[in-house]
């Protein structure tokens, strides 16, 4: 990803700041489809975009990950780290235009894969309807014994069959993360959102980032473009030289 370069970084960060976690997740998948629209962004299943964000964490800071987490029983601030070297391939079952289909009984349903809009829209309305909001954004096409099905009520078993079929094409929409407690020895279950993970590291670089070109700025006459320039380890060694002199 070569054209993840300071200044472009430095632009969507900028931008986020003053954005909320929506926003800030667009700015962060467009750097992983340079070019793409805030439509084609957000067209994108949620798993395949977290996939893609993985992959700008992977070649921004690399592949390994720091979590924090605190354990459900017993309250230990648990720190450990995650290797997301292996993520980023597609399930199976989901064609190109991200639409599963599924037979359960009499039943046939074709459904899109849930977009980061589609549980926007879901998360205002509330819990107990959420997942009926949810499958009527995303339902295609019902049919029950070969003749269409308009509405929203699909039998529990149908509905439980989508959201294992959706899990399975997309496996990236929620990754969950199952640690031991240090303390106490249970199991906790930490969610992982790549998209505030990442935004939150982004934030720290450029905060550094910016230090770095006022110190080598004020001590060299450089202009941000000149210093953004810079590879790291020049950027370091001159900074080293400033700290010396
Ligand atoms: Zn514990």
């Amino acid at each position: 990803m070569e054209h993840l370069e300071a200044g472009a970084l430095l632009a969507a960060w900028e931008a986020g700041l003053a954005s909320d976690d929506r926003g800030r997740a667009l700015l962060l998948h467009g750097l992983a489809r340079p070019g793409a629209g805030a439509g084609e962004l957000l067209s994108v299943p949620v798993g395949r975009r977290d996939a893609e964000l993985f992959a700008v964490r992977r070649a921004l800071f690399g592949a390994e990950l720091e979590v924090r987490a605190d354990c459900a029983e017993c309250g230990e601030e648990m720190e450990f780290s995650f290797d997301a070297a292996g993520l980023g391939t597609d399930g199976p079952g989901a064609t190109q235009d991200g639409t599963v289909r599924i037979e359960e009984g009499e039943w046939t349903v074709e459904f899109r894969l849930p977009t980061p809009d589609d549980l926007a829209a879901a998360g205002t309305v509330p819990g107990d309807r959420a997942r009926a909001a949810l499958l009527a954004r995303c339902v295609v096409r019902a049919e029950r014994g070969g003749g269409p099905v308009t509405g929203p009520d699909l039998p529990e078993p149908v509905q439980r069959r989508i959201a294992a079929a959706s899990e399975a094409s997309d496996p990236l929409a929620d990754v969950t993360l199952n640690v031991a407690c240090p303390a106490c020895g249970k199991a906790t279950r930490a969610e992982l959102d790549i998209a505030s993970y990442l935004w939150a590291e982004l934030d720290a670089w450029a905060r550094d980032t910016l230090l770095d070109v006022h110190l080598l700025a004020t001590a060299y006459g450089w202009s941000e473009p000149e210093i953004l320039a810079l590879s790291p380890l020049r950027r370091r060694y001159y900074l080293e030289l400033c700290a010396d002199a």
